[in-house]
């Protein structure tokens, strides 16, 4: 994917009416300051959204700030610059209405609908699966005249959720009964409280600790019951977790025989390195990542040479390591099912995806369905 930020050059963010935020993640969200050094434009998002993107945006800019155009003025402006929707509740800007349906991506995450004089969806980051958190995305039943879709996961089929939810609780109760620490290192956003939810819904009941980020997204989460369908579960988890704050509690959960969940996610900073480097020697603890490694990334690293990087030493990890992906997006199979059940005689975009995926789901679409697909490549003008 191309890791620059384009603005369609055409329209200057002054002219920019309104920006619709599919959800939180800084892939989607990250550059969006930007647009409120020299623009107002109005930010529409669910209330979860935007406490999530609060989140992410300042800690960004406390981890990046030097290397960013913008600061925390332009992140105060987008955040009052707009109104929080719900699902199906449609807002009407000139002449055309936007609605947002859920996404089932991560809590808060819509997929859009435009209707103006041609229809539009746009499903941002979805998946129909459903999670402990949230359940899958809805379906809209329209024939849209276009469809921008996410490819993802379009060349690769998920493996069945329960299946990875079941090793991943066998390989912790395992390594906990013999007196190992567990490290899953996991994003703050969603991921770190869905493990927790899985744990204790495979019926682990031994010490629960959760670090970083990903504790104050947890608070977040119990008090947005609109958004979160698994609460109860969520609820009975948090009541088991123990919240480390702090240095000393920190020290006591790397010495218990229990399970640490804390970002980051692919080990680019936050506590998970504290706690992976202390288990790193230990062949009786475990390190357990539950996403995708991009490449270059210690997470990668770990996967591929079994190494860490320690204080800017290389040492190899003695501890057992394993990767389960537990994704939040829809994979191939979820796709084509998914894009069979809303192509009627749409134009079909498939993006959001590396080049290849995107050109096959495209493909795949045009000798699958009665819609015309195309995946365009960045910068790419279409007619429609
Ligand atoms: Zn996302």
């Amino acid at each position: 994917m191309n890791d620059r930020v384009h603005f369609p050059g055409h329209v200057a963010p002054k002219d920019i009416d309104a920006v619709f935020l599919t959800h939180a993640h800084l892939d989607h969200s990250g550059a969006i300051p930007m647009l409120y050094i020299s623009g107002k434009p109005k930010l529409y998002a669910t209330r979860a959204t935007y406490q999530q993107v609060e989140i992410l945006l300042k800690d960004m800019l406390k981890l990046s700030g030097y290397y960013l155009p913008f600061g925390e003025p332009e992140i105060r402006k987008m955040l009052i610059s707009g109104n929080s929707i719900n699902y199906g509740e449609p807002v009407r800007i000139k002449d055309a209405e936007i609605e947002f349906i859920s996404a089932g991506h991560i809590p808060g995450s819509c997929q859009v609908v435009i209707n103006a004089d041609k229809t539009l969806l746009y499903t941002g980051d979805f998946t129909t699966i459903n999670t402990r958190l949230i359940n899958g995305s809805d379906i809209p039943g329209e024939d849209f005249d276009i469809i921008v879709i996410e490819s993802t996961y379009a060349r690769e089929p998920h493996p069945p959720r329960g299946e990875l939810e079941e090793k991943i609780a066998n390989h912790v109760i395992e390594t906990v009964n013999n007196g190992g620490l567990v490290v899953i290192p996991a994003f703050s956003i969603a991921r770190s409280q869905e493990v927790a939810c899985i744990l204790y819904s495979k019926g682990y009941r031994g010490s629960m600790y959760m670090d970083g980020m990903a504790t104050k997204v947890i608070e977040l989460y119990l008090n947005s019951e609109d958004f979160i369908d698994g609460l109860d579960l969520l609820t009975k988890v948090y009541k088991k977790l123990r919240i480390v704050r702090g240095r000393k509690q920190r020290e006591r959960a790397q010495r218990d025989s229990g399970v640490v969940i804390t970002p980051a996610g692919m080990l680019k900073g936050g506590p998970a390195i504290y706690y992976t480097s202390r288990v790193a020697d230990d062949p009786a603890s475990t390190i357990i990542l539950v996403s995708f490694q991009l490449p270059g990334t210690p997470g990668d690293m770990l996967l591929r040479e079994r190494k860490l990087n320690i204080d800017g030493k290389i040492v190899p990890v003695r501890a057992q390591v394993y990767q389960y992906k537990l994704s939040a997006h829809a994979g191939m199979e979820q796709l084509h099912e998914y894009v069979s059940r809303i192509a009627g005689n749409s134009k079909i975009f498939t993006i959001h995806g590396e080049p290849e995926s995107c050109e096959d789901f495209a493909n795949w679409i045009n000798n699958n369905t009665s819609s015309r697909a195309y995946a365009p490549i960045s910068g790419e003008t279409v007619e429609v």
